[in-house]
């Protein structure tokens, strides 16, 4: 079970590409998930729960949940989404990106750090453009029996970068093309979601939107004949 918060990962529209089952209110995946999963360890069912939570959302009200969770020997696996802004309502800054929101330079609040001061024991920080760190990670924290963390830290692809941004993530951005005679209609990777994918009827064949893709290559890690290579920085 997925439980949701409020943000722009709950924006990715109708069924298949919305994955939560439950957006209530803005820190209620990981409380909505420890109650899940308590119900369900009771009936010693073997569903579990993942909690989907922003970066700037835990800070709002995220971080009270997960130290319930830790407080009452939950194991749940709570995802922190670390696009380093406030990104659905509009880029304000939060704790976690080093400005205040006049702009002034001011101390980043740790994500990680905060986690384990909760008592969490079991925490990784992975890029999510890395799909099999980000399966190796769920598979990891679903072996465990004690409430687990992943980080995901990358930034949205719209925010201004700050000079941390720059020195983190360096220069990623650039463009991805299809293989038109490579590219064997079977439309993996439609399914993530990325709205610079689109499906060309009359080929039978995927294209990419240059204005909108940012060469992030996730859509090439699911295409199982190579047809998706990276052709400009
Ligand atoms: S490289 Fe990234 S942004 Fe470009 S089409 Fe693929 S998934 Fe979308
Ligand atoms: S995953 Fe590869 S082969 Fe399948 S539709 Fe996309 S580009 Fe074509």
């Amino acid at each position: 079970m997925i439980t949701g918060d409020i943000g722009c990962y709950g924006l990715g529209g109708a069924e298949p590409l919305n994955a939560m089952d439950t957006s209530i209110c803005m820190g209620a995946s990981i409380s909505m998930g420890h109650g899940a999963q308590q119900a369900f360890s009771r009936i010693n069912s073997v569903m579990r729960t993942v909690g989907v939570i922003g970066d700037s959302t835990f800070f709002h009200t995220g971080i009270n949940s997960l130290m319930q969770v830790v407080y009452n020997h939950s194991k749940t696996v709570t995802c922190i989404l670390d696009n380093r802004i406030t990104g659905m309502t509009g880029h304000q800054e939060n704790p976690g990106t080093g400005f205040t929101l006049q702009g002034a330079p001011t101390k980043i609040i740790d994500i990680e750090t905060v986690v384990k001061a909760l008592g969490v024991d079991h925490v990784r920080v992975v890029n999510p453009l890395e799909l099999q760190e980000v399966t190796d990670a769920f598979d990891w924290a679903l072996a465990l029996d004690e409430p687990s963390v992943i980080i995901t830290r990358w930034p949205c692809v719209l925010k201004k970068h700050s000079e941390q941004d720059k020195q983190e993530f360096g220069n990623y951005r650039g463009l991805c093309q299809v293989d038109v005679t490579k590219c064997v209609g079977c439309k993996s990777c439609l399914k993530t979601g990325c709205p610079a994918l689109r499906f060309n009827k009359a080929s039978k064949t995927v294209i990419i939107d240059d204005s909108q893709c940012t060469g992030c290559k996730v859509c090439a890690q699911v295409c199982p004949v190579g047809a998706i290579n990276k052709v400009g920085e």
